[in-house]
């Protein structure tokens, strides 16, 4: 089955490896880019998330191409970490504009055509860190667990109209986000993880495939770990 399916930050990391997997999965994958060329073969739409206008030109565009979007992974995400002393109330913020803000603005619209289509699946990127805190991530963490009431609320409203909204909650991935964490912290979190290693992007993938297809057609305002066991029971 081929579904539109819209990935934000789907230039690189977990977002461009859950855009590859789907696309190979036969979808019409597009994905929106902030910075740099869109990747090879995929479609991609210049947008940051955290302006209206371009959200709004980049949904047009998509839809203009692909039709409305039936998945929407709202994965784009940014970290800018300092001990609270330090954090400034800027840093706080633009931490939740793009984390939260954003994927509410791509899911309100997204909706939509979910509504109209009375079909639709949304995933949220979370992170554990939203679950378990973290030192010098308190803008980071806060945002990463109001996904998770966000996701609920939508859940309840757009159930009816046979939508579902999950949340993943990636542990440790490796990727760009996690190459300046220090060794130590980085031995710390593996050292809590029962698997004792970090992720792959394509391990998390997979499980946003799940949440976005059929086997999961049951499955809404769920938040599902793919953390090794990391803040496993939180
Ligand atoms: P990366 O830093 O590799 O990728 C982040 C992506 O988000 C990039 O594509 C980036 O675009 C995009 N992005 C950031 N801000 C904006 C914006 N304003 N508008 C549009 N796109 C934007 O990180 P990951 O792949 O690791 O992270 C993806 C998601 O997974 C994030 O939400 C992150 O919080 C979450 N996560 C990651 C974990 C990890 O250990 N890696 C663990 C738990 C959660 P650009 O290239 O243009 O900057």
């Amino acid at each position: 089955m081929s579904r539109t399916v819209l990935v934000t930050g789907g230039n690189r990391g977990i977002g461009l490896t859950v855009a590859r997997a789907m696309a190979d999965a036969g979808d019409k994958v597009a994905v929106t880019y902030r910075t740099g060329t869109p990747p090879e073969g995929l479609f991609g739409v210049r947008c940051d998330v955290t302006d209206p206008e371009a959200v709004e030109a980049a949904f047009d565009e998509i839809e203009a191409q692909h039709g409305p979007v039936e998945v929407l992974v709202a994965n784009a995400g940014i970290i800018r970490d300092a001990l609270v002393p330090m954090l400034a109330v800027d840093d706080f913020a633009a931490v939740l504009d793009t984390n939260v803000v954003a994927a509410f603005r791509v899911a309100k619209r997204a909706s939509e055509g979910m509504l109209k289509a009375r079909w639709g699946r949304i995933v949220f990127v979370s992170s554990v860190m939203g679950f378990m805190g973290s030192p010098g991530q308190a803008n980071y963490a806060a945002s990463k667990s109001a996904m998770l009431g966000l996701a609920r609320s939508l859940a309840w409203e757009l159930g009816p109209r046979n939508i579902t909204a999950n949340v993943v909650v990636p542990g440790l991935i490796e990727t760009d986000m996690i190459s300046d964490l220090s060794d130590r912290r980085r031995d710390e979190l593996v050292r809590q993880t029962a698997l004792r290693r970090t992720g792959t992007a394509q391990e998390v993938a997979s499980v946003v495939r799940f949440l976005a297809g059929d086997d999961a057609a049951f499955v809404t305002g769920a938040a599902v770990p793919v953390s090794g066991g990391l803040a496993m029971g939180l």
